[in-house]
Parts: structure tokens; sequence; C-alpha cells
């Protein structure tokens, strides 16, 4: 194959596998935008969630439970209060470390029950209500009565997923008017611990020695770390009903965050990673958030820079890995790789970093679809390649040997003559003498070119450098192509030639415009012309055209002509025989010689050859 075709074709493979991580990337980083790439990050995040739960820590919550039973036993919805107020005056001798209400006590009640209420609030300590922010941007919090006993107002706003209804994270912080409230586990947590918010930043909040990392600056939105037990079971509680039944069950409330709220079903109910459909009460959650608090193993999100930066390796493995790796290893390696991104989010994960699973996955999986498709096509094209060269070489081995016959037999069979006929007139001798003398001549120097552009095209030979007159060098060549124009009846003119001297292997330089001329008879139908002109380029060139009036070419097979053994289709329907070396030996004497070659061509119409060489200084 020649250099320049092998250059072109490395050449586009190794673009193709280099602006191929850039392709992926972008891809990746679009399809992870869009809200069909976010929905298999929240898949993929719930399967680690179940996959690598954290390890199980003392919980320092627990829910005191207003269920069926107690809705039953205090007369439904109307008894919430009294059981409310029941239920504390039963806890509070075990001394809670805080106490939130999930319940918006927003309008009074009864008298009864809000004198009751009332009164177990006073003995609560550190207490925490509930509050939410209304559609017109106000606060629905508890009357004032109740307010005065609570150490914080919290917000119960809950955030869960618009399509599965899954609650992932919570906004620690809403803000109605001027007014901005903390969550009700925060305010718990806060109070439980005796804290204070010192600092918020938009990536963190600051309380005493917890530093807890935050998505986003204006609700401080963090992800909830379900305690591993969820995944079984409900969190542990005790229901009112139960505590009425045994009063005995309050020590469990001791130094512990009580969260108070509905567990019924049906309402107020979301779900986790871990429910798998399965409705969770919104106290359950509170509480979940109350332990991610306590815990302080916080899930922060991978960069964006770092995720980006991870996709493009994995692309750029796989390019390196296609592009100079061979066979099954580059596929082994390149499976490697596609488990390799799958291995980065759990390995995120189980550091407590959220890596985002589908920029990686997309970009390994595309980069290894497009790079092994593509060098399974270009390994084919090779073999078929490989497989015609290999058969235009037998074929021009059979040509060059049958080229070397004719001398040969020339040879051998005169100098037979010679040995066998002593007694031969000395006329006949000397001409067969004169005949064994050429063709042996003619022979060698066959050889002698074949082998000087091989070894110079190898860098094995300096180029002789002689100096010689272009035209008469063209003319000399015209002189031996005319004879062989003559069987077509075929003309070659002269039209006109440029003056002056090139310097190089004259004898090399010989073969390349000879080779035009006889191309050009052998490829034109008889009774046609063949002109030779040439002119002075600018600067120090010539330019040297060689023009027939033959079959020519399409467009797609001039740029191969110069390949070794590569023939025309056009030409092997001629019947001219030919061996697709010629070409490729011109274009490599011209450019040792400093100098181009160009063709033009129309099919059924003719070719121009042209040559720009360097003049000799
Ligand atoms: P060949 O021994 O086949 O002539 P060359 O290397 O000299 O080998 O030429 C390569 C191919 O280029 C030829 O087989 C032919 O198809 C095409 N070709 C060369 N010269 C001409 C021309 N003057 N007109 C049309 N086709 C040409």
């Amino acid at each position: 194959m020649k250099l320049s075709a092998l250059w072109r074709r490395r050449n586009s493979r190794y673009l193709v596998l280099a602006i191929l991580p850039a392709i992926a990337v972008c891809f990746a980083i679009v399809l992870d935008d869009l809200s069909f790439g976010q929905e298999f990050d929240k898949y993929a995040y719930d399967f680690l969630v179940r996959l690598e739960p954290p390890a199980p820590w003392p919980l320092s919550s627990i829910i005191l439970a207003i269920d069926d039973q107690t809705l039953t036993n205090y007369g439904g919805q109307s008894g919430i209060r009294d059981a409310l107020a029941d239920g504390l005056e039963k806890i509070a001798p075990a001394k809670p470390a805080a106490v939130a209400v999930d319940v918006i006590l927003a309008d009074p009640g009864s008298a009864e029950s809000d004198r009751n209420l009332e009164r177990a609030f006073s003995e609560t300590h550190n207490l925490v209500l509930a509050s939410y922010v209304l559609r017109n941007n106000t606060w629905n919090e508890p009357i004032a009565r109740f307010r005065k006993y609570a150490v914080y107002v919290g917000q119960v706003h809950a955030e869960f997923d618009r399509y599965d209804a899954v609650s992932r994270t919570l906004p620690l912080a809403k803000v109605a008017g001027i007014d901005q409230r903390w969550a009700l586990a925060f305010d718990a947590f806060l109070a439980a611990k005796g804290l204070h918010v010192d600092l918020q930043s938009p990536y963190d909040i600051v309380a005493g020695p917890v530093t807890i990392p935050t998505m986003d600056g204006e609700e401080h939105t963090i992800r909830i770390r379900y305690p591993p037990f969820l995944k079984t079971g409900p969190f542990p509680q005790v229901s009112i009903a139960e505590l009425d039944h045994d009063p005995g069950l309050a020590r469990q409330f001791a130094h512990k965050a009580v969260f108070v709220g509905e567990t019924v079903q049906a309402r107020d109910s979301w779900t986790t990673p871990y429910s798998n459909g399965n409705s969770t009460p919104g106290i359950e959650i509170n509480a979940s958030l109350y332990e991610t608090l306590a815990g302080g193993s916080f899930l922060v999100d991978a960069s964006s820079l770092a995720v980006v930066a991870a996709a493009f390796a994995l692309s750029l493995a796989t390019s390196l890995i296609y592009g100079w790796g061979s066979g099954w290893i580059s596929n082994a390696l390149a499976a490697c790789l596609v488990v390799v991104s799958q291995a980065i989010p759990m390995f995120a994960f189980a550091h407590s970093v959220v890596w985002p699973w589908l920029p990686g996955t997309f970009a390994a999986i595309f980069s290894v679809a497009i790079a092994a498709t593509s060098r399974h096509f270009m390994v084919r094209r090779d073999l078929v390649q490989a497989e015609r060269q290999r058969t235009r070489y037998q074929q021009a081995m059979q040509f060059v040997t049958h080229e070397m016959r004719t001398p040969l037999t020339a040879i051998q069979g005169s100098s037979e003559l010679i040995g066998r006929y002593a007694s031969m007139p000395e006329a006949k001798r000397k001409q067969m003498a004169d005949l064994i003398n050429s063709e042996s001549k003619r022979l060698a120097r066959m050889i002698e070119t074949f082998l000087s552009v091989e070894r110079l095209s190898a860098g094995q030979m300096e180029m002789k450098q002689e100096r010689f007159a272009l035209a008469e060098l063209v003319e000399r060549c015209c002189d031996r192509a005319r004879p062989y124009g003559d069987r077509k009846q075929i003309g070659i003119d002269i039209v006109k030639l440029p003056e002056g001297d090139l310097s190089g292997d004259r004898e090399l330089m010989e073969y390349a415009v000879y080779n035009l001329l006889t191309n050009a008879v052998k490829y034109s139908p008889p009774q046609t012309r063949v002109k030779v002109f040439g002119e002075d380029e600018r600067g120090d060139g010539v330019r040297l055209c060689v023009e027939d009036q033959g079959i020519g070419m399409d467009k797609k097979e001039v740029s191969r002509i110069f390949e070794k053994f590569y023939r025309t289709k056009r030409a092997e329907q001629s019947g001219e025989a030919g061996t697709g070396i010629g070409l490729s030996i011109v274009e490599q004497i011209v450019t040792q010689h400093g100098g181009s070659i160009h063709v033009e061509s129309e099919p059924g119409k003719g070719s121009r050859f042209t040559l720009i060489l360097k003049r000799a200084s």
C-alpha cells in the first residue's frame, strides 16, 4: 500500500477514535440533563441505597404514633388533641430530649381539649411544633396559646419525586415572606443537642460541631439516610393506645427525640427507596431526617467536573484500547471498562458520594459500541483489501515473469544458435551477439529500475545527482515510444517543451516519462493522438503534460491509480496487459526528485498527466 494511502487510512481511524470521547461526553451530559436521564439516575440511586445501606447505628429518636387504634379509642380525628395530650403527659416523666409534634394546630379546638393539650405542652421539655407555607405565602402555624410553649416552630414540607412519590431529599429550610423556618426534624435536632445554627452558606449549614453539606443554597436540601432496618420493618414506635394500655412503655422515650404524628395508612404517606412501592408515614420520614442529622454521615453529590472527567477518561480509554490494542484483548479490556463505569458509582456511594450513574455508563457503552463496530468494519475492509492486493500481486508476478521471459528467450535462443552452428556467417553471428547484448541490457535495466525505486523509497539508496536537459530527455522518450504508438496508428506530438535542466537520476526520470507515454498509447483507441507539452512554472519549476484521447478514468479511480497493483476496471476490460506497478514507481521517482504528479481525466474522453518538477539550480 502506498504510504500516503496508509497514512490517510490510519489517520481516519485515529480521528474517529480521538473525537469519540468528546462526542460521548457531550451526549452523556445532554442525556443526563433530560428528564429521562434523571429518572435513570434516581433508580440507580435507589438501587445503591438498597445495595449499600449504611452500617446500623444506635437510634436516638422514637415515634409516638397516633395509629388507627388510637383514633378509634379517642373518637376519630376530632379526638386527636385529647390523644396527644394523654400521650405527652404519659411520656413526660421519661424526660425525652425533645418532642416534635407533626400535627398542625392552627385552629382552636374544643375548650376542654385545648386546655388539656396546653397543660401537656407546658409539661413538655424542648417542644417543637409544626407549620407549613400556605398558597398565599404565609405560615399556617399553631395558635398562640400553644406556640408559646414551643422552643421552635418548624416546617413540615415534604419533598418527593413527582413520578414515583419517593422521598429521597428534604428541604432543611422554607421561606415565606421574610421568615425562614427550619425543618421540624432539624429544629428537634437543635433542641435535643442544645445547638444553634451558627452559619448558613449556599453549600452547608454549621451548627456547633456539626457541618451539614446541602445540595442547594436556598432551601438547603439534603439527602435522607434512611436507617437500614426500614428495609424490613417500620421505625421504632409506640402508639398512644398502647401507652394507655401499658404506661410502662413510656420508659422507651427516655432521652430520645420523640416524633409525634399519625401513622394511619393513606394519610400523610410517602414512599422511600426501601419501601418498594409501599407507603411510609410522613412522621417516619421526619424521624429518618433526624437520624440522618444525628448520625452525621451525610451523602454529598459528586462534583460535575469529576463526573465529566471520569466519563471522558472512560471514553478516552476505550479509544486507546481500540486504537492500539488488538483482537479479543481489546474486547476484554473494553468489558472491564464497562464494569469500571458501573463500579465508580458503587465505590463512590460506599464513601457517601452520590455519583450519577448515566454519564459514565453511557460514555463507556457508547464508546465501546462505536469503537468495536468501527474496528470490525475496518478489519473487514483491511482483509478485503489485503485479499485484493494478494490477487493483484499474483497477477503482477505472472506478468513480470512473462516480461522477463521475452528477453531471456531471445538471449537463450541466440546463444544456442551461436554455439550449435560453428560455421555461421560472420554477419549473422554479429547480429545475434548484438541481440543478446541489447536484450540482456534491457533485462538488466528492467531489474535495475525496479530495485532502484524500491531502495530509494526504503531510504537505502542515495539518488544520483546528474544534470540533464528536460527537453532532450522528453524527445528521447518520445522517439522510444513512437514505434509502440505506430502499432495502433497513434501519433505522439511534441507541442512545446520548456527550456532548462533538471538535476537527479536521468535514467529514473526517463523511466517515469516513458511510462506516462506508453500508458497514454496503451489506454487509447487506435488512430488517436498523444500530445506532449510543457511550460515554465512560477519560480524555479517546470510543468510537463502528457495528454491522450483515451479511455479515461472515474474520479474515484483517479485517487487510487498510484497504489501498487491497482488497475481501473476500464483498463482491465481494455484487454491491455498491465501490472499496476508503473505509476506507483513514477510517483515515487517524481517525489524523490522533489516534484509532484497530478491527473485530470474524464471517462471516454481522455486523461492528462502533469509532472511538476524543480529546475536544477
Ligand atoms: P499498468 O501496468 O496497469 O499500466 P500503471 O501503474 O502504469 O500500471 O497504471 C495504473 C493504472 O492506471 C492502469 O492500470 C490504468 O488503469 C490507469 N491508467 C494509467 N494511465 C492511464 C491513461 N493514460 N489513461 C487511462 N488510464 C490510465
